[in-house]
């Protein structure tokens, strides 16, 4: 027997007995006559003890034992004169009689400790032995407790784990494919999905109700912010629903996991209109752990004499501000480095203008010679501003102005400390739009992806002005991140061609890409929809990672590498050959 017990289960229950232990070295100690190692395996972290008195030559072994040595130890569980609270084992430690150097370890690049002395790129090269840190093994181990209650709670509500295949065809979702080349069929390709999309609507059409798959989605983007090429979603479909459905069903299943895993009751979510959450916070998943909504000032501004003011109603553009209270007293160097936060190149707002409203009663502004104190003192009306708080401006193009609002406002938040580490902001985003103009020529793109149904009521707009329709599709939003999107699908033949064709396919193309999803809709299909969570999202924010490789065992780096094995690699010449590429010199 390799071992009798783990190193995390021996309490005083277990004094007296004769026990085996198999676990990592995680550091040793030599106090004169005693030598203590920290045995470590995935359940914790058992003392084990040697006395050269009693046993000087095992005594000198371990003490020549490495760090991450893999050993096993045999011996006796004795209550510790020096009891530690903080461990689950911490009453009692092992008399070892017997050791066994199973492996050794060359010493590790960095220390295996939750504060560790690595930098994440090394970590991410020895992921393995990042991973038995336990900070990481908590993240790993809470993941999949997750999982297991969302397949709990779906089981329990009919649904049906289906896996679909990973060599497809393009499922678009608005970033490029992963191309896989065919040895068989020279010059064609599979794409790798960037969702099941398309597949799990056929399974409805399939008949199969309800359908989930716990899967890795693929897309090729570039790098911008949190993301990985390839990610986890809980994929879930079901048939004959409306959004109201759906919404409760998977509010359910959140609830359910906090529960599971957390031992959290949350409330019921409440329901964001896109546009609203827009308007008041400048983006579509805000973080309302705190207040603090943007005010529009247009109509405010109209009649001054300030001329940033003037050119931007005239232009349609956007004044608003946010209440930053009880920041009456920043410094010169505080609104300075707010002004640099607004104009850093990816927000570029020009400027940024603040009204004070002093502790010592006085109001004053940045803009003071252009606006009465009068005026001044109508505008903080709008903001409910009080003694001690300091209104930011921003005027600019509506979209702009928006964004750099929304995140100045939680730029605010973090200097502030106005967010919670326990809080829970959970709530759904609904009537998002169903399509939004191409930055670049301004014509309909999808918003989401090309099977939402539009919003009943929006129909009318369709061929007139498409940008106006809404989709009967909704996001989750947790603590400022998007966790989920899902839609009511389009199951009209017609409907789904007409998409297709403000989308801007051909004829040809429509047949190309989604010749096959749209003859399926010739068959029977059923009103269905659904959503996909973001996996590793949600592990990340249940584990207080800071970013999604930190919810991931294998994860890439910034730049799309695994450090690990070093991919993406270059092949030879013959593998290329036998799928048909030739590099051109
Ligand atoms: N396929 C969508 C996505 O990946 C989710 C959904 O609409 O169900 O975002």
């Amino acid at each position: 027997m390799y071992r009798t017990h783990t190193c995390g289960e021996l309490t005083i229950k277990n004094c007296n007995s004769e026990v085996i232990l198999c676990g990592w070295v995680a550091r040793t100690r030599d106090l004169g006559g005693m030598t203590f190692v920290d045995l470590r395996d995935r359940y914790g972290i058992t003392q084990l003890v040697f006395n050269i008195d009693i046993n000087p030559d095992l005594c000198t072994q371990a003490r020549k034992l490495g760090r991450e040595f893999v050993i096993q130890a045999t011996g006796k569980v004795t209550e510790r004169s020096n009891k530690n609270p903080n461990m689950l084992t911490g009453d009692i430690e092992i008399i070892v009689d017997n050791l066994h150097v199973l492996n050794t370890s060359d010493v590790p690049p960095f220390t295996i400790e939750d504060e560790t002395d690595g930098g994440e790129e090394l970590r991410m090269k020895y992921r393995y032995l990042d991973l038995r840190r336990p900070i990481m093994l908590n993240r790993i181990l809470v993941r999949a407790q997750m999982i297991k209650a969302v397949r709990e709670y779906l089981d329990a509500n009919n649904f049906i784990e289906i896996e679909t295949p990973n060599l497809i065809k393009s499922t678009p979702e608005g970033a490029r494919d992963f191309l896989v080349p065919s040895r068989l069929q020279k010059g064609m390709f599979y794409a790798l999905p960037q969702s099941p999309q398309i597949l799990k609507q056929l399974l409805m059409v399939a008949g199969m109700d309800r359908y989930y798959q716990i899967v890795k989605c693929f897309r090729d983007e570039d790098f911008r912010g949190d993301r990985q090429p390839e990610f986890s979603q809980i994929d879930c479909e079901m048939s004959f629903v409306r959004q109201e459905d759906v919404w409760h069903m998977f509010e359910g299943m959140v609830k359910y996991v906090f529960k599971k895993v957390k031992n959290i009751e949350l409330p019921d979510f409440i329901r964001l209109p896109y546009l609203d959450a827009m308007k008041y916070y400048g983006t579509d998943k805000p973080d309302l752990r705190f207040d603090c909504k943007i005010t529009e000032l247009n109509d405010a501004g109209k009649g001054s004499s300030f001329t940033v003011f003037e050119n931007v109603i005239q232009s349609n553009g956007l004044i608003a501000g946010i209440n930053a209270k009880g920041c009456s007293e920043y410094s010169r160097k505080q609104i300075d480095e707010l002004t640099e936060f607004v104009k850093a190149p990816h927000r570029g707002a020009g400027g940024l203008i603040y009204v004070r409203f002093a502790k010592d009663g006085t109001i004053k502004s940045s803009v003071d010679k252009l606006f009465t104190q009068e005026q001044l003192t109508q505008i903080g009306k709008l903001f409910y501003a009080e003694t001690g708080d300091l209104l930011l401006i921003v005027a600019d193009k509506i979209n702009k102005t928006r964004k750099v609002l929304g995140d100045l406002r939680l730029e605010i938040a973090r200097r502030q400390g106005w967010i919670d580490k326990n809080a829970w902001g959970i709530f759904w985003v609904v009537d998002m739009p169903l399509f939004e103009a191409d930055e670049e020529t301004g014509t309909p793109v999808f918003a989401h992806h090309p099977f939402c149904s539009p919003h009943a009521d929006d129909l009318q707009y369709m061929d007139t002005d498409p940008l106006k329709v809404r989709a009967q599709s909704y996001d989750l939003v947790m603590n400022g991140n998007e966790i989920l999107s899902g839609s009511i699908r389009v199951h009209n033949k017609q409907l789904q061609e007409k998409i297709f064709s403000i989308l801007g396919f051909s004829e040809e193309e429509k047949e190309k890409r989604f010749g096959f999803m749209v003859n399926a809709f010739k068959y029977g299909a059923p009103p269905h929809g659904g959503c996909a969570f973001g996996l590793d999202r949600w592990v990340m924010l249940m584990t207080g990672g800071e970013t999604i490789r930190d919810a991931i065992a294998f994860p890439k780096n910034n730049s799309g590498r695994d450090l690990m094995m070093d991919a993406p690699a270059e092949v030879d010449n013959e593998q290329l050959k036998m799928v048909g590429i030739r590099l051109s010199e």
